[in-house]
């Protein structure tokens, strides 16, 4: 086996609601990279993080890149800290840009740092003295909180990927209407699903390759391979300037954010877990349209959620019912309630406990507290208060997974159309 000396770069915190994006930065930066003779090692790496994370901007992702440590090793980083100079969104208060350098071989405590960068918080001080005790040189520019995720992003190991392919506007045109024709968007989709994925969301009429906010993004379309993406990108109409593009490995979509908790007791606020729960109540729906129910088992019980922006799903966490064994993927929240992205059925209650029917085929009222029951019909009685068990049809069904809409999902689940269904 070759084994390359490589310098890693990780970046992350460069933009704010108001503009720019570290995909952009580090696209940037590879053209620079390019011009002077420098090779990436691999495909530059969009790594998503704890979602919980307080001072994100959008989806909490960090950026790194991997080249070849040789004499133009130098360069590199100059290239990379001036780009990041250049083009950090400085002026708002919550943007901290952090650079991290290194050009050792990635340790298994590094990857457990990035796996806690993911699954719970770290503070800067923590991340300054990890980086600094594996031998990393940071830059951070303000308060510098970025070397949380470059770290992290450098660090990962990605044992599930996927690809986005991300398309950047020219900047007269950041902040106004993304010109995409829609119907080209749909056309991709039909030819390219379910190597591409995440493009449209169909019961809202939602193009979800569209970013909502004035970042340099035109579109991002994510995918299981490299080949799918650019048979996309050719089917993609748009009558703006594409000024550039960039595919990223990232771990979107791999449900990486996803621990197995042991029981309901054992998960912590702000993680992300499957448990399985035995349903208690019948799932209400409050102002607002969030929808909420609770899952026990003989460790505890946990408020589930299913919010508004989930839309249709509510529908379909409506049919649950008291008795059924369900497995919910999801994170704990602010209000502490567990806010579910997908959940399978493991076993439908389909039992309900209903009143004899008497021998003339009318099914019995009761009779009174322990009085048994009788027949309005044929004013028949008999004595046993036992109701009898019936089976009744289900809406939902066993071992079947059901999932929030694209317009809803979050950038690490893993779609139902990414899961090995028979597998499981
Ligand atoms: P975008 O998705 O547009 O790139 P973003 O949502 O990634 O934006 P950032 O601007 O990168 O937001 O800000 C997220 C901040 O949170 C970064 O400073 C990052 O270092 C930090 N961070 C990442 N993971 C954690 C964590 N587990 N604990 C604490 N801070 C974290």
């Amino acid at each position: 086996m070759i084994v390359i000396n490589c310098l890693h770069i990780g970046i992350d915190d460069t933009d704010s609601p108001d503009g720019m994006c570290t995909t952009y930065l580090a696209s940037q930066i590879i053209n620079k990279f390019e011009d002077n003779g420098i090779e990436l090692v691999d495909f530059p790496r969009l790594i998503r993080l704890n979602p919980f994370a307080r001072f994100k901007t959008r989806g909490n992702g960090g950026v790194s890149l991997r080249i070849i440590n040789d004499d133009k090793a130098d360069l590199a980083k100059r290239i990379v800290l001036d780009e990041v100079e250049k083009l950090s969104m400085f002026d708002c208060e919550n943007t901290n840009p952090g650079v991290v350098f290194y050009d050792g071989e990635i340790t298994h405590e590094m990857e457990d740092y990035a796996f806690r960068a993911i699954y719970e918080f770290i503070t800067i001080d923590e991340a300054e003295e990890f980086t600094k005790s594996v031998g990393c040189q940071i830059h951070k520019f303000k308060k510098g909180r970025g070397i949380i995720g470059s770290i992290a992003a450098i660090s990962l190991p990605l044992s599930d990927y996927t690809f986005e392919l991300l398309a950047y506007r020219n900047s007269d045109n950041y902040g106004t209407k993304r010109k995409i024709d829609y119907e080209s968007v749909y056309k991709m989709d039909k030819q390219t699903f379910p190597d591409t994925f995440e493009n449209i969301d169909y019961s809202e009429d939602y193009i979800a390759i569209e970013p909502k906010t004035p970042c340099p993004v035109l579109y991002g379309i994510r995918s299981n391979t490299v080949e799918a993406l650019k048979e996309a990108m050719e089917i993609v109409k748009v009558s703006e300037p594409i000024v550039d593009w960039c595919i990223f490995k990232t771990n979107q979509h791999t449900d990486m954010h996803i621990q197995k908790a042991e029981n309901i007791s054992s998960m912590k606020q702000f993680g992300c877990y499957c448990v399985t729960g035995e349903v208690k109540n019948k799932p209400k729906i409050i102002d607002g349209g969030h929808m909420f129910f609770y899952i026990f088992d003989e460790s505890g019980e946990i408020e589930c959620g299913a919010y508004e922006p989930t839309k249709n799903f509510r529908k379909i966490v409506s049919h649950l019912r008291p008795g059924d064994i369900v497995k919910v993927y999801g994170g704990i929240g602010e209000q502490n309630t567990f806010n579910i992205e997908k959940f399978q059925v493991i076993e439908l209650n389909d039992v309900e406990y209903k009143n004899p029917i008497c021998e003339c085929g009318k099914r019995m009222t009761s009779a009174g507290k322990n009085k048994g029951f009788k027949c309005k019909k044929c004013g028949r009685k008999i004595e046993s208060n036992e109701k009898v068990p019936v089976v009744i049809e289900r809406k939902l069904e066993n071992l079947k997974f059901y999932e929030t809409p694209v317009s809803a999902r979050r950038h690490l689940s893993k779609p139902l159309c990414r899961m090995d269904l028979e597998k499981i």
